[in-house]
């Protein structure tokens, strides 16, 4: 179903069912986020409180503008990296679903200058160019977070047009058109990088490793959109929910 066929509710549910599935999957940590741009409103966008994602229900969903201000906060703490989210909508009118992690393989990508290829369909658009945000490029003596909109947007310029980007000694940002294709490409950028780690062990120093080549890659990217899987995850998810309430 097209995401902008689908009310605020529906929504609102299916973002509590993807931070759960990105716990589930140790893609977020207890500091991870996902956001999805609302479908009434392309100013606007949907992310949990700052809360762990494993506990997110719907009530602790917010609205925020693009500027990162919660429309109503409703008395509750909102994530200090919120500006990741608006900075990118704001640059990247096809993107509608944002997912922010701390994905622990992939962090080794980011402190080394072995980049991430594409060597399983499944991460296909890592093809697509996976850029590596350096924030002491932007500002010096932080705390690697992007706490406020000037980092926001430097993160965002250097994303691009790309599907994902690396945050050096951090984490990584995935978007997508969907929701479904955001959190699919966390999932498999994670498992792609452990991927990655054991062939290069197995090939050694030297060894050849065959990644998929532009047309695999320009084959692959357009029909990938975890449609398959997106379901599954999300009744486990929900129900995961209602067993525990
Ligand atoms: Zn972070």
């Amino acid at each position: 179903m097209d995401q902008s066929e689908r009310g605020p509710m529906s929504q609102v549910e299916d973002l509590v069912a993807a931070n759960r599935i990105l716990a589930e999957h140790g893609v977020i940590d207890a500091y991870g986020h996902v956001s999805v741009r609302s479908a009434s409103d392309p100013k606007r966008y949907f992310l949990a409180r700052s809360i762990a994602p494993e506990l997110v229900i719907q009530a602790d969903i917010l609205e925020y503008d693009l500027e990162s201000n919660p429309v109503d906060p409703r008395g509750m703490e909102s994530v200090r990296e919120r500006f990741i989210h608006g900075e990118i909508y704001k640059a990247r009118p096809d993107v509608n679903s944002v997912v922010h992690n701390h994905s622990p393989s992939v962090v080794p990508f980011s402190v080394t200058t072995v980049p991430m290829r594409p060597l399983f369909h499944m991460a296909a658009f890592i093809g697509d160019g996976v850029p590596n945000f350096e924030i002491r490029d932007v500002q010096k003596g932080t705390d690697l977070l992007v706490k406020t909109p000037y980092l926001g947007q430097a993160l965002a310029k250097t994303l691009g047009r790309s599907p994902a980007a690396l945050m050096r000694g951090h984490g990584s940002v995935t978007v997508g058109e969907t929701l479904p294709r955001a959190v699919g490409r966390s999932v498999y950028l994670e498992v792609s990088a452990r991927m990655q780690l054991q062939a290069m062990a197995i090939a050694g120093s030297g060894g050849r490793i065959t990644y998929l080549d532009e047309d695999e890659i320009r084959a692959s990217v357009p029909v990938q959109d975890y449609a398959r899987a997106w379901p599954m995850w999300r009744a486990k998810a929900l129900a995961a929910i209602k067993t525990r309430s």
